[in-house]
């Protein structure tokens, strides 16, 4: 069962990342562990609009993604918000398909893209200086996220203090112990990609 608190909670997360523009159409979903044992998601249904997200469009999931009948469909990234959690065992996991995730994913030929000495660096959890090199893994696009999730477990244990991975061409995934922290964390990578990418396509001239 989700709370009232928990599903204005994502609904106002959900209008903020609208209005920012990293979440067009109805792109993007959004999760919350509200048990761990036995393993309990809330997330977004499948095609919901985040900018006007209400308690239907939130449903509860069990460890394989599986939703309780006649509640809603779950995306079919359901899979990662699995993945991540397992793997980092995150309390909430953001997902994002912002311009500057798609076209810097898109232009970056290895696998993944490196922010060093920014100071909203410091926005990431366990970051204490502008000094520090995050590595932001990038991973393929699939319409496959059975197998998908199981390739991402392996690049998050690979890269075990990425705070969040690209999905090439696709989108952002960031997390937190909670919806406070993974939110900080979306702000923080989207800024940090948004900076990256504007001073790589730069045309002025100081
Ligand atoms: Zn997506």
């Amino acid at each position: 069962m989700i709370s009232a608190e928990l599903a204005s909670q994502l609904a106002e997360i959900g209008l903020d990342f609208y209005r920012r523009g990293w979440a067009p159409g109805t792109s993007g979903n959004f999760s919350a562990v509200i048990s761990r044992d036995p393993l309990r998601l809330a997330i977004t249904t499948s095609g919901a609009h985040k900018g006007a997200l209400s308690a239907t469009d939130i449903l509860v999931i069990d460890e394989r993604g599986r939703a309780p009948a006649g509640t809603g469909r779950p995306s079919a990234e359901a899979e990662l918000h699995l993945a991540v959690v397992r793997a980092r065992g995150a309390g909430a996991v953001l997902h994002t398909h912002s311009v500057w995730s798609t076209i810097l994913s898109d232009a970056a030929e290895g696998p993944g893209v490196e922010f060093e000495g920014y100071e909203l660096l410091k926005g990431l959890e366990g970051v204490t200086t502008h000094l520090h090199r995050e590595w932001l893994p990038i991973v393929e696009n699939t319409q496959d996220w059975v197998a998908g999730a199981a390739e991402l477990e392996k690049t998050l244990h690979r890269y075990p203090k990425a705070h969040g991975f690209i999905i090439r061409r696709h989108g952002l995934y960031s997390w937190g112990e909670n919806l406070l922290q993974a939110r900080r964390h979306i702000e923080t990578l989207e800024f940090l990609l948004e900076v990256t990418e504007r001073k790589r396509g730069k045309t002025w001239r100081v």
